[in-house]
């Protein structure tokens, strides 16, 4: 049981992170780590934070999604955490992929408000109203966790709470209510030819949908009334699961924040894991404190060093479900293929099938930061497509890049073989609700989540 409580500790590390171009919500560790309506279980227990990340995961339906946790220092030390539970607070600490500060206070909201972050609550926090009035006039900017069915679920302020006995009903809502796009031939589609490779996935999941083709409906283009939806390209393969309704994902930063994300800082003391020499990740935002910026973790005012270096957020996508997460700065190119040589690029190999590894060279594009935009470069044998759209919704078209770079715009995308794609950033083109987000928990039986005391 210890054994699998450990690698479900390092599952819950790998979604963890302070580097807010990266993270996607931020929360009150503490907060969820005693929220013992979870479990019924003791009354702290570092394993629901993985129970937070998989509702993140499922709400936003994202595999990779990545956690901004905030703590106070005392917790580092609570005698009711096992000593295991707190080693690993501390190397969580140390390693900079949790916030560490004397009070916690409101730190959290101060965090969604300076970077846009949704932020994620156990309790209501009005007393901050007065700070942050995003919090009473944008409530879909706070989700609250619910218990729910051994787990939990995340639910907008302001949205009606879920019925006890509904399934997974947030992710899935109005999925029955859809119109079906008739699936077109595939030699009817003007992008096949373009595409860099054959399609083997594309016949199988729209054919065993079963479903009838419905009159060419417009509501698929017109995202204007009811539900959205829009047709991507894998609704050739997907039938019927597409975007019910694009959710809340990241609200623009506030004035004070953009100015703190636009510049680096340091802190004074050097081994600092927030604003330290260092840190390898990207940084967080600074703690206003008297309208100066400050360490979080230490209280004294930060240097600031010069401007951010850009970054970009980039999702790897595999059949329309977003796998992992990484980021690319103008510091720090990344190789992205099936197999690449060094210890920082991302391998997409164990999402492939045969096909598709026969495809993908090992180091298949290089991405990288060219002043304000985010440049791919194909270095594959057998090329890439870009799918420019301006917007979601729009008709795409393609490029195909072979031995070149290219900048991508919008809501572009680079798909590496048909079915893997990078994405930047929250860009979400479709969900396939087929897929589930698996669960961090998954080596945690649940009695260990209920018996550990
Ligand atoms: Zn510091």
């Amino acid at each position: 049981m210890r054994f699998e409580v450990s690698r479900v500790m390092d599952t819950i590390e790998q979604r963890l992170t302070t580097d807010v171009t990266l993270a996607q919500a931020v929360v009150d560790l503490a907060e969820v780590a005693r929220f013992m309506a979870l479990d019924g279980g003791r009354p702290i227990n570092l394993l629901r934070l993985g129970m937070a990340i998989d509702a993140l995961s499922r709400y936003l339906i994202d595999a990779g999604v990545m956690l901004y946790p905030v703590v106070g220092r005392e917790v580092l030390s609570e005698s009711a955490l096992t000593s295991k539970e707190r080693m690993v607070l501390g190397r969580w600490a140390d390693d900079g992929l949790i916030e560490v500060t004397p009070v916690v206070a409101d730190r959290p909201v101060e965090i969604a408000d300076f970077t846009g972050l949704p932020l994620i609550v156990v309790r209501d926090v009005p007393q901050y109203a007065t700070r942050f009035p995003w919090l009473a006039d944008s409530p879909e900017r706070i989700l609250r966790l619910i218990p729910r069915a051994g787990g939990a679920v995340l639910n907008p302020a302001g949205e009606p709470v879920p019925p006890k006995d509904g399934k997974e009903r947030l992710v899935v809502m109005g999925k029955a209510t859809l119109p079906i796009i008739p699936v077109d031939p595939p030699s009817a589609d003007a992008s096949a030819d373009e595409s860099p490779a054959p399609s083997p996935s594309s016949s199988s999941a729209a054919d065993a949908d079963g479903s009838p083709p419905a009159p060419a409906a417009a509501a698929a283009a017109d995202g204007k009334a009811g539900p959205q939806s829009f047709k991507a390209r894998g609704s050739q393969r997907f039938g019927r699961t597409r975007v019910v309704r694009r959710r809340f994902t990241r609200a623009e930063p506030s004035g004070v924040g953009a100015a703190l994300m636009a510049r680096e800082w340091q802190c004074g003391e050097p081994d600092c894991p927030a604003f330290g020499r260092f840190r390898k990740i990207g940084q967080p935002v600074p703690r206003m404190r008297a309208g100066v910026p400050a360490c979080p973790r230490h209280g004294q005012p930060l240097k600031d060093v010069g401007p951010r270096p850009r970054a970009f957020a980039v999702a790897v996508v595999v059949e329309d479900l977003a796998r992992r997460r990484f980021v690319v700065s103008s510091e720090h190119p990344v190789v992205v293929g099936r197999e690449p040589a060094g210890p920082e690029d991302v391998s997409v190999g164990s999402w492939l099938h045969e096909a598709a590894a026969a495809w993908i060279a090992k180091e298949h594009v290089k991405l990288a930061v060219d002043g304000d935009r985010l440049v791919v470069t194909d270095t594959s044998d057998n090329g890439t497509v870009i799918w420019k759209r301006s917007a979601p919704d729009i008709k795409e078209e393609t490029e195909r890049l072979y031995r070149k770079s290219y900048k991508l715009d919008g809501w572009d995308s680079v798909e590496l073989y048909t079915g893997v794609e990078l994405v930047i950033g929250d860009h979400r083109l479709q969900t396939v609700v087929g897929s589930e987000p698996a669960s961090v928990l998954l080596d945690a039986p649940t009695v260990a989540l209920r018996l550990v005391d």
